[in-house]
């Protein structure tokens, strides 16, 4: 292991991340920070939409289960610690079959689901009964495709016996897969992260009852650079996921967060928790190299799958297909009559309840994408495939041919007789690159609103990234010299 981790540490040197001033957004260790190259709905002050959607092809649908019960210090999803009454879930679950109801209606016809998704928060939390009601909605307003992909997420435990009548329930779709994430092997670090009764034991524990029980593959996360973390806990994480047949995918993901985390807090009294930024891409290198040593395959972007697996919700995203987004604090697209329509629920849990039983649909912002935004969103998504592709007609645009062009000559893609594909040096930096190539006027619109950080300092739910300002200017004016 030693050869893989000398070649990590090359080409880490080799990519030469550091370089300054151009353009390119810098990660920095003090911050952590969490970007977006997708337009932020923050930006924008529409109210909710109540047009109606036209009809696609290629849809998912993603349902957004809040409740958990432990709280993870590095987590910014939407989520509250569910107490002893469990009454707020079963209100909940009529709320989401209402929104399901909406979004029947506001197509012209019934519409097929690709995959479907429950995520959260903790969807496991749900009771049987719960999530029949919920299956039994999907099925009665939209068409289920044959192939349709189901994923749910269940929380390691002790006792995954206590899964059997979900597991049951779930057991209809063909291909169902289940998401358990570990984050890392070390008790150490989980105890320092909230999670230490989701060691590595009831990890094995409840992935082996999900397999016993028909969960055809296992999906699970891991993250790189927690407080403690070090080379050894990876690479004995992933000796120990890659040699369990059962976890078909790994995808692993360099921390980040923001200053309203409680990691920060930990990050600004014990900064030694913490891994230098060269570490983590070091050790992030490493988990790419030791996947394909160990025959799996990256697609899309640190998404590590055996070879015969099909990823139908993941590809989808990279591919631009539609997503209906249903629960409080989830985000949705779906074409619009030009390009594409974004929206993003409302986070808290009452108000959401609430806007359902009122008939409205719990939209909190939306808007419509330009269409250079879309086309550019499309642009960056389809780089996250890892894919070499053709710069479509559309994508023949001055500017952003510019853009490539530039991008070309730093090394972090490649173009080639009309195609495009991320290099290794992208990959490691995907998200700034994506960042970089987001429309000007979207970044424009970034920094009038930053103007105001004490509008954002004072909204109720900090879903949003954060950027910093300094660096959104650099790129503007980088792109003005192109
Ligand atoms: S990581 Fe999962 S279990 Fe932990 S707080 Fe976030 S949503 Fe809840």
């Amino acid at each position: 292991m030693d050869e893989i981790w000398k070649l990590a540490e090359d080409n880490i040197s080799e990519y030469n991340l550091d370089l300054k001033n151009n353009g390119i957004p810098i990660r920095n260790r003090e911050e952590h920070y969490l970007i977006s190259f997708i337009p932020p709905l923050l930006v924008w002050d529409e109210k909710a939409t109540k047009k109606n959607f036209y009809c696609v092809n290629n849809v998912h649908l993603y349902l957004h289960i809040p409740f958990c019960e432990i709280i993870c210090s590095f987590c910014h999803l939407n989520k509250i610690k569910l107490g002893s009454d469990h009454s707020i879930v079963s209100l909940y679950v009529d709320s989401i079959i209402r929104e399901l109801k909406y979004y029947f209606e506001r197509f012209p016809q019934r519409v097929t689901i690709k995959s479907i998704q429950f995520g959260g928060g903790t969807p496991s939390i749900l009771s049987a009964r719960e999530l029949d009601k919920i299956l039994s909605a999907i099925h009665k307003y939209f068409i289920i495709d044959n192939d349709c992909e189901l994923k749910f997420e269940f929380l390691a435990d002790t006792n995954p016996n206590k899964y059997a009548d979900i597991v049951n329930i779930l057991g209809d779709f063909g291909k169902l897969k289940g998401v358990v994430d570990l984050q890392t092997k070390s008790s150490e670090i989980l105890k320092k992260i909230g999670r230490k009764k989701q060691t590595y034991n009831e990890y094995l524990k409840t992935i082996d009852f999900l397999k016993e029980n028909g969960v055809g593959e296992i999906i699970t996360s891991l993250i790189i650079g927690l407080p403690k973390d070090s080379r050894g806990s990876l690479e004995s994480t992933l000796r120990a996921l890659a040699s369990h047949e059962s976890v078909s995918t790994i995808t692993g993901y360099p921390l980040m967060f923001k200053s309203s985390d409680p990691l920060f807090r930990l990050l600004k009294n014990n900064k030694e928790y913490f891994l230098s930024e060269y570490e983590r891409d070091v050790m992030e290198e490493f988990m790419t190299l030791f996947m394909k040593e160990h025959n799996f395959i990256e697609s899309p972007i640190n998404f590590f799958s055996r070879t015969n697996i099909d990823n139908i919700q993941q590809n989808g995203k990279y591919n631009s297909d539609a997503l209906i987004g249903v629960g409080a604090g989830a985000f949705g697209y779906i074409p619009s009559k030009k390009s594409q329509s974004q929206y993003i629920n409302t986070p808290n849990i009452s108000h959401y309840i609430n806007s359902t039983k009122m008939n409205q649909l719990p939209i909190w912002k939306s808007t419509d994408l330009s269409l250079s935004e879309f086309k550019r969103k499309k642009l960056i998504l389809k780089l996250g495939t890892l894919e070499s592709f053709e710069i479509s007609q559309e994508l023949q645009d001055k500017t952003i041919l510019n853009e490539l062009n530039y991008l070309s000559k730093l090394d972090y893609i490649l173009l080639y007789k009309g195609r495009c594909r991320l290099l290794p040096k992208g990959r490691r930096r995907y998200t700034e690159v994506g960042t970089f190539l987001m429309d000007s006027l979207s970044i424009n619109k970034i920094l009038s609103y930053s103007e105001h950080q004490k509008m954002i300092r004072s909204c109720d739910f900090d879903l949003f990234p954060s950027y910093d300002t300094n660096q959104l200017k650099n790129i503007l004016q980088t792109k003005a010299y192109l």
